[in-house]
């Protein structure tokens, strides 16, 4: 699609490659001489105008031919290094919306699109299932377009690969354009601007004999799935054997792809069972099987049986579809303190899980579309398990935790649930104890350690010995879960247990809900240390017996010996 006379403008030298090659991109002329003649000249001849020139001096330079929005020409400013496309008038009307989608698709940069019905932070439609290895074809610019303009659109999908939340309307109406998750070419024909997000979902077996051309290799792949019907845009590996780990014409044909291949010992091959075994392939490499065999062991169900040339084999396996598990650290409580890594995930996050109040600070980096799931307290095997269960049905969900997640938190009794049928990953964040040191000063300047002060699901056999342990070896202590309801003397008893170890002067800082509106940081002794004042979200810090208060900041130094700083650079 061209868009209708267009004209692109450059103002410096960098900026004029990208012009031409944005130009040429968009079928588009391009315009010679100063930015401000060239306006001049094309304000009104052109529908659209992109300028590749900084946002506060392409304004000066159209203010004055400006008239009204039904009449105005549609501006996109792009930056020299065409990172973003600021649609700067016409944004609706005039197109200059779907006109930076499509550029931003096409350099891979991101669209500034500032009209009200997209400020709720809508992610393009090539971002959509970017993390989960979808990628978008088709007609970007038209379907960007018409949901920019507040349209509704059909999503249908072959399997359940995560794509992300939805922060648009979607309907059932055939008319409508359509995004299709589908690995299949010729799935969706019809008239309807259609977006396609190719999973990764196929796995390409080939086998080949010593000095097979690259072009056949290429040749014999592409018919299959050509013939099949399957988009190259969906292989997700190319597997064979050990042996042709460095065989040139297959590994060329693979590269010119750009697919990943990966080579599996013939032993493995010899394992999996497949429908076309064959003797000759075994005397030859080991295994009765390399096509078949190496898609199988790691698809799910042979979509294209073993097809040969002369000198090479090759069989095709579709992947089931897999979700995305991610258990989310939120920190402390501080909105700044939560890590950009964790808001990226929680921006793909299709649904959000975890206690209560967590999923509320959540959801402030959401997207439209995600689904919130509350749970209360004490619910932690019912969140483990409804979390892998969406993620195992193929969703994009987000486990969110305070703190760090593997700290005495989701982690663990998630992880315990999850095999390998789901891609996992795991945030880490800023925990209490590390909120609360930095609160202090630096009493973990030396070696520390943290000891959870809970009996829920310890029993207080395990923990005494621990504590015992900490003491005598004069580490800097962080206690967890001090207190709670209905448990209050075990704080009393560690903290005797310390006192036969360090003196009663030894500094300790108790902070409740640190990062969090009710902050409150205390700093005492272990002496003066009101066990009965502590709360439950609460941690409390221990120095050791080098500790020391300076300015009203506990400091733990590096070393005992002096001024041991010079080993280690700070
Ligand atoms: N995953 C969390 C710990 C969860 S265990 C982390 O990494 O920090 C719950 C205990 O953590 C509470 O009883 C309290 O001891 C401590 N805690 C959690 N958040 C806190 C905060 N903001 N301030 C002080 N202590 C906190």
């Amino acid at each position: 699609m061209t868009h209708p006379r267009t004209v692109v403008v450059a103002a410096t030298a960098t900026g004029r490659d990208l012009a031409v090659d944005l130009a040429r991109h968009l079928g588009a002329d391009l315009a010679d001489g100063r930015p401000r003649d060239a306006i001049a000249a094309s304000w009104s001849r052109a529908d659209a105008l992109v300028l590749v020139v900084a946002v506060g001096a392409a304004t000066r330079l159209v203010a004055p031919h400006l008239t009204d929005k039904h009449a105005d020409p549609a501006v996109v400013c792009v930056d020299d290094a065409g990172r973003f496309a600021v649609p700067l008038v016409g944004g609706h009307e005039g197109g200059a919306n779907a006109l930076a989608e499509r550029i931003a698709s096409h350099l891979d940069a991101t669209p500034v699109v500032t009209t009200a019905s997209e400020a709720a932070g809508w992610p393009s439609l090539g971002e959509l299932g970017a993390r989960t290895g979808l990628r978008a074809e088709g007609d970007l610019a038209t379907v960007g377009g018409h949901l920019l303009g507040g349209g509704a659109v059909r999503v249908v999908r072959d399997a359940a690969w995560p794509l992300g939340p939805l922060p648009f309307a979607t309907t059932d109406d055939p008319s409508a354009p359509l995004l299709h998750l589908t690995d299949r070419i010729a799935a969706t024909p019809g008239p309807v601007p259609t977006v396609r997000y190719r999973p990764p979902s196929l796995v390409v077996g080939v086998g080949a004999s010593r000095g097979v051309s690259a072009q056949e290799v290429g040749d014999l792949v592409d018919t299959a799935l050509a013939d099949a019907g399957l988009s190259p845009a969906a292989v997700h590996t190319v597997a064979t054997v050990d042996a042709k780990a460095d065989e040139v014409g297959l590994l060329e044909a693979v590269a010119d792809r750009g697919w990943p291949v990966v080579c599996l010992p013939a032993e493995q091959l010899a394992a999996t069972p497949v429908p076309n075994p064959s003797d000759v392939v075994r005397a030859a490499v080991g295994t009765p099987s390399v096509a078949e065999a190496a898609a199988l062991h790691l698809g799910g169900d042979l979509v294209v049986e073993k097809r040969r040339t002369a000198m090479a084999t090759v069989a095709i396996a579709r992947r089931p579809a897999r979700g995305r598990l991610v258990l989310v650290s939120l920190g402390p409580g501080a909105e700044d303190l939560v890590t950009p890594r964790a808001r990226a995930e929680l921006a793909d996050a299709e649904v959000v899980i975890g206690y209560g109040p967590y999923v509320d600070q959540a959801a402030a980096f959401t997207r439209r579309g995600v689904r919130l799931e509350r749970f209360g307290l004490g619910e932690e095997v019912a969140r483990a398990e409804r979390a892998v269960a969406l993620a195992r049905a193929g969703h994009a969900v987000a486990l969110v935790g305070s703190g760090d997640v593997g700290v005495y938190a989701m982690a663990s009794p998630t992880l315990e649930r999850v095999g390998d049928d789901v891609d996992v990953s795991v945030v880490p964040g800023v925990t209490a104890a590390l909120a609360a040191s930095a609160l202090l000063g630096a009493p973990f300047g030396h070696d520390h350690c943290s000891i959870s002060l809970s009996t829920l699901l310890t029993p207080w056999e395990a923990i005494e010995p621990r504590i015992e342990a900490a003491a005598a070896s004069d580490l800097a202590i962080a206690f967890y879960n001090p207190r709670s309801r209905g448990r209050d003397w075990q704080l009393a008893e560690a903290r005797r247990i310390l006192l036969r170890h360090r003196p009663p002067t030894t500094p300790v800082g108790v902070v409740r809900d640190a990062e969090r509106p009710d902050q409150e940081v205390v700093l005492t002794t272990l002496g003066d240390l009101d066990v009965d004042q502590v709360q439950m979200t609460t941690v409390v810090l221990i120095g050791t017996s080098i500790s020391r208060v300076v300015a009203g900041r506990i400091v733990t130094p590096r070393g005992y010996a002096g001024d041991a700083t010079a080993e280690v650079p700070a």
